[in-house]
C-alpha cells in the first residue's frame, strides 16, 4: 500500500532512502531508548506500535535501531504516535514530519 512504509525493506542506499522518504514514507518515529523510564504511556495510548520489552522499556515495534542505540521507524501516517510523543514524561519520542 502507498500510504504506508516498508519496514523489512533491506534495500538501504543512500538513493533509495530518499526516494522512499519523498514517494513513501512522509515521517519518522524516533526513540531515544536509553532515556525511557518504562511507565508504559506509550504502549497503553499506542499498542498497535509500543510494547514494553524484556528490559523493562518500551519498544518501538518494527524499528530498526541506529548507531546511537536510538530506535527508529518511517512511516507514512502517524496514528496514535503523536499521543504517545506528547504523553511521554521523559519526552524521548519524536515524531519527524
Ligand atoms: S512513554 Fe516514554 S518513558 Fe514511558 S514507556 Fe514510553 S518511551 Fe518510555
Amino acid at each position: 500500500m502507498l500510504g504506508e512504509c516498508y519496514a523489512n525493506d533491506t534495500n538501504n542506499s543512500r538513493h533509495w532512502q530518499v526516494i522512499r522518504r519523498l514517494v513513501l514514507c512522509f515521517m519518522k518515529i524516533v526513540q531515544e531508548h536509553a532515556k525511557c523510564i518504562g511507565c508504559g504511556s506509550c504502549a497503553a495510548l499506542c499498542p498497535k506500535y509500543w510494547q514494553i520489552s524484556d528490559d523493562g522499556k518500551s519498544i518501538l515495534m518494527g524499528s530498526k535501531r541506529d548507531s546511537k542505540g536510538n530506535y527508529e521507524l518511517e512511516i507514512g501516517q502517524v496514528e496514535c504516535n503523536q499521543d504517545a510523543a506528547d504523553a511521554c514524561p521523559v519526552q524521548c519520542i519524536k515524531v519527524i514530519k
